[in-house]
């Protein structure tokens, strides 16, 4: 696992399309698209275009707040748009022991069928 966020990952080449994706949403800070192995019938995941993670944050000097806080705003539009807006999880794995794959900030937006918790 490459845990410097430094460097690009996958989800670099999903934001320029060099890798397709089914898009659920886009503007210019945020992208969220279907997750490719997904959890529950609904299962998109909420991008920044920047590529800090939550452990880098606290180095960034706040500067990128706004678009933090349109990730939320953006998680609650998919969930409205794929009708779960009912009930839906929105989750961030930050870190090895969380089981982070990706190291790209993304909030899982997760709907559709019941979900447990707490989770595993
Ligand atoms: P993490 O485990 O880091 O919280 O979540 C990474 C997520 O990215 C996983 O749920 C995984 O299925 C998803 N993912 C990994 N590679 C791709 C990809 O190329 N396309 C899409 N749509 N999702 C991906």
């Amino acid at each position: 696992i490459n845990a410097d966020t430094n460097n690009p990952t996958i989800f670099d080449k999903i934001i320029s399309k060099e890798i397709p994706s089914s898009i659920v949403y886009e503007d210019e800070n945020v992208l969220a698209f279907r997750d490719i192995n997904p959890q529950a019938p609904v299962h998109v995941l909420v991008i920044p275009k920047f590529r800090d993670g939550l452990t880098e944050l606290g180095k960034a000097e706040m500067r990128h707040g706004e678009i933090l806080g349109q990730l939320l705003y953006v998680a609650r539009i998919v969930a409205e748009k794929e009708g779960v807006l009912d009930g839906f999880r929105v989750v961030i794995n930050n870190g090895v022991s969380a089981c982070q794959s990706v190291y790209h900030l993304h909030l899982h937006v997760l709907g559709g069928r019941q979900l447990k918790w707490p989770p595993g």
